[in-house]
């Protein structure tokens, strides 16, 4: 069993972040497998190397290990050019020039009852969808979108083992729909203008790199999921197991965010709480010690 925490270093680690990471590691040590840090940096824009170096303090407060070097997602651009290529070859791909204000006002006037916001904000109109395959290379400076419509004819039944939960309580052998992906998905920004490359697709990349078999992460990416098993098939990749877990929240309900400092793990370590406190904080009542 392989299982990883991914985390963006674009601000301080809460305790969402240390539930996550502790339920991969006591995960894979349970097993007798390995736990893997991988720094998604990919947004050059917004990651700082003190985040980085804060994120590797706090779990290590958190008596957490894995093997190094860390897997940083900046030093992966070449996989995932090859990848924008393969798919673009395949006539997969297509530019777009949309704002995100040519896109919103696209959707003013919505079909009834159609969907605006699927698992990657709006759902694109399709302005920018060609009628015809492009030729040629691929090209550069622009963002590219998938055409979602055309991968799934290539898809055939497709499922996934989830073994945490999702939102609505969703485990054991989920089912994606063709139809699902591409009403309430749309075409999907694959390779961003500013970076080259996108959450979707270097998160598939980097897991399937990993050899993850057991990919751990909150549920509210449950619904991305069926984005990345299209990407695995497409690219001819595993599809690892996914297990999604709850998420921790404030005392409102509200899902605790980078910018809430109140819940960073800096903070109740400065405040003289142990590793043994934010596990109970978050329901998990194993100290790691044990599970080692
Ligand atoms: N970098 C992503 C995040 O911080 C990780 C998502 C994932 O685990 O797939 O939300």
């Amino acid at each position: 069993m392989r299982t990883r925490f991914a985390p963006s270093p674009t601000g301080p680690l809460h305790l969402g972040h240390a539930f996550s990471a502790m339920t991969a590691y006591d995960l894979a040590r349970a097993e007798g497998g390995t736990f893997l840090l991988r720094i998604e940096d990919i947004d050059q824009s917004r990651a700082r190397p003190d985040w980085e170096a804060q994120i590797y303090d706090d779990l290590h407060w958190l008596v957490l290990d894995w093997p190094k070097p860390v897997l940083r997602q900046s030093e992966r651009m070449e996989a995932y050019n090859a990848a924008l290529d393969t798919l673009w070859r395949h006539g997969l791909l297509y530019p777009c020039t949309c704002t995100r204000r040519d896109i919103e006002d696209a959707l003013s006037a919505p079909q009834e009852g159609a969907p605006l916001i699927g698992p990657d904000g709006l759902i694109y109109p399709g302005t920018c969808r060609p009628d015809q395959p492009l030729q040629g290379p691929r090209p550069k400076g622009f963002a590219l979108r998938l055409d979602v419509t055309k991968a799934v004819a290539s898809l055939d039944t497709s499922t996934f083992k989830e073994t945490g939960r999702g939102p609505h309580g969703e485990v054991g052998d989920i089912r994606i729909s063709p139809k699902d992906l591409i009403q309430n998905v749309g075409d999907i920004v694959l390779a961003r203008r500013d970076m080259g490359t996108s959450y979707h697709l270097s998160v598939v990349l980097d897991d399937a790199y990993q050899k993850i078999t057991h990919v751990v992460r909150g549920e509210d990416l449950f619904e991305a999921t069926q984005i990345h098993v299209l990407l695995q098939r497409l690219l001819g990749l595993p599809t690892p197991i996914y297990h999604h877990h709850r998420l921790i929240r404030d005392d409102t309900g509200k899902r605790l965010a980078k910018r809430d400092d109140a819940r960073a793990l800096a903070r109740y370590r400065a405040e003289g709480l142990t590793p043994t406190d934010i596990r109970q904080k978050v329901g998990l009542t194993t100290p790691s010690a044990t599970v080692r």
